[in-house]
């Protein structure tokens, strides 16, 4: 039948489409302070909503990252990208920012936002996307404690 099965050389369009894509992960650990402070709150707001995380001298996390790309292995490397790479993109772009920071007062991105683990996922995801060329940046997950993470996914969406 015309247009279907392939006897020899590369997969014919319909079966490409077929093949599963593959979500890579990989994941990097870093430290960093933050509080909880809206100014256009009054203190007591401040404290009735954030409790704690308002206290002003700030607490720590050791925060854990998770980076999804989507993608199709290559042929060739039989990789989706080089994780070397995006190891490097990671170094460059979330540790070198946001590693034993004060994330309210150091990091450009986070400014006039409070660094809850949801707008700092978002900003991480910001920050990614367009450095990562090869594939695409599906999920960004960030931990801020063990039992407790906040995702990110293009346009706020989980694709189907
Ligand atoms: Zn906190």
């Amino acid at each position: 039948m015309e247009g279907q099965g392939v006897s020899c050389g590369y997969p014919s369009r319909i079966q490409r489409i077929d093949i599963a894509m593959i979500y890579l992960t990989r994941k990097m650990e870093f430290c960093a302070s933050h509080l909880y402070h809206n100014p256009a709150l009054s203190a007591e707001e401040n404290k009735r909503i954030f409790g704690k995380c308002n206290n002003p001298h700030g607490h720590g996390h050791n925060y854990t990252l998770e980076v999804t790309v989507a993608g199709e292995p290559d042929p060739v490397t039989g990789m989706v990208l080089d994780l070397k790479e995006l190891k490097e993109i990671l170094e460059r772009e979330i540790a070198q920012r946001m590693d034993h920071r004060f994330l309210n007062y150091e990091v450009e991105e986070l400014k006039g936002q409070i660094p809850t683990c949801e707008n700092i996922a978002r900003v991480i995801f910001n920050l990614l996307e367009p450095k990562i060329e090869k594939g695409r940046l599906y999920k960004v997950r960030l931990y801020e404690t063990p039992e407790l993470f906040a995702e990110c996914y293009r346009n706020g969406a989980r694709p189907a």
